[in-house]
């Protein structure tokens, strides 16, 4: 098997397992209980939000555990509309949000009044600021900009909307799921008032997420009951997830294995080996780990499936999207043709894939492409 859809998920680092199996059994205390069993569990939670806290650059009290950054997307959203509505109802946001962001922008459009303005990026996948500028009026309340777009790996500019957001007054949401790892995240110079977070793209457990909240944004709970996370989250709280959480962390930030050399080889061998194939996006200011092709003559679905026949797997667009024969609607925003967008495959690669396993892939993909442009196919 070649997993190249690092960007849906990772696979779990085994020492990761061997850690949740070993705590699991010692640590079953509920955190909120008062006998030793429960201030043991509190204390691992607390020290792991400490060190993540350290980690990203911001203090251990903006830190709150969740189910996953869609999770942490909705209740970010949904909380900032609801403290500002007295102040307005307009929310600007990126078009090439991760669905988890704009379907959550629906929601407040058709049930609570929000009037959302949705920015398409320039053809390189990258958002121009001006544009988010421009698009600010004196009811705007919300920003939503990714740091890096899932399907195109394009680095979005955090820091000059962050800039933007803060001279006006406006709150800015951060999704920066696939930024974490792959490029330094730093929130102390961000200056965001949320960011989300997911532990399955870095090799930690699924189910496991974070939410930044910056210190004096107090934004309702999400998820109501008891008074955990500081009354913010109810629920008895995980107490393997933040662990874990901190233990993929430090070794993305530490481990970096070379992927860069991984795409570029890629890149060359496809670019050169492979005729009628284009790049998606601007991959000079793409992280490491995603690369999009449209593979001109093919459909991407076709493409697909043959190379997951052969034991190699990739995606088109983003995981929530894919299975769904719809275009992506990232590639559509950036202004590529229809054509272009039904033939684009996301290969997105992790520190244990290896040059050899991008020779097979190469290989094979030549094969598949020969084979189905042979045999085309109105397309
Ligand atoms: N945002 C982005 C950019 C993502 O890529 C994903 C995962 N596909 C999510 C949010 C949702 O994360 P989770 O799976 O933790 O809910």
């Amino acid at each position: 098997m070649i997993y190249l859809d690092n960007a849906a998920t990772t696979c779990v680092d085994v020492d990761i397992v061997d850690k949740m199996s070993a705590i699991l059994k010692k640590y079953y205390g509920n955190p909120a209980s008062i006998h030793k069993a429960g201030r043991e569990s509190k204390i691992l939670i607390d020290e792991a939000k400490e060190k993540i806290a350290e980690k990203l650059r911001c203090s251990s009290s903006e830190i709150f555990f969740t189910s996953g950054a869609t999770e942490s997307n909705n209740w970010a959203i949904i909380a900032i509309f609801e403290m500002m509505k007295d102040k307005g109802n307009h929310i600007i946001a990126s078009a090439i949000e991760h669905e988890s962001v704009l379907k959550t922008l629906d929601y407040l459009k058709n049930e609570r009044g929000a009037r959302i303005t949705l920015i398409n990026p320039e053809r390189n996948g990258r958002i121009n600021s001006t544009e988010i500028r421009e698009a600010i009026t004196d009811t705007t309340v919300l920003i939503c900009l990714m740091y890096v777009n899932n399907e195109t790996g394009v680095i979005q500019p955090i820091e000059e909307v962050s800039e933007i957001a803060n001279k006006n007054n406006i709150c800015l949401h951060c999704d920066a799921v696939q930024a974490l790892g792959k490029i330094n995240v730093d929130i102390d110079e961000l200056k965001v008032s949320t960011m989300s977070f997911s532990a399955h793209k870095i090799h930690g457990i699924k189910g496991s997420g974070l939410l930044y909240i910056k210190d004096g944004i107090r934004l309702k709970s999400f998820i109501h009951g008891g008074m955990q996370q500081n009354s913010r989250r109810a629920g008895t709280e995980n107490t393997i997830a933040p662990i874990l959480f901190d233990m993929a962390l430090e070794k993305a930030i530490n481990i970096k294995n070379d992927i860069k050399q991984l795409k570029q080889y890629f890149i060359n061998r496809v670019m050169n080996e492979i005729e009628d194939v284009v790049i998606n996006g601007d991959e000079e200011i793409s992280v490491d780990n995603i690369i999009n092709i449209s593979i001109n003559g093919t459909d991407s679905e076709d493409v697909l499936i043959a190379l997951d026949m052969n034991g190699i797997y990739a995606s088109a667009g983003s995981a929530c999207t894919s299975g769904s024969i719809e275009a992506s609607y990232v590639l559509k925003a950036m202004g590529i043709s229809y054509a272009q967008t039904r033939s684009a495959v996301r290969f997105s690669f992790s520190k244990y894939n290896t040059i050899q396993e991008i020779d097979i892939t190469v290989d094979k993909l030549k094969e598949i492409i020969t084979n189905l442009r042979e045999f085309d196919v109105d397309i």
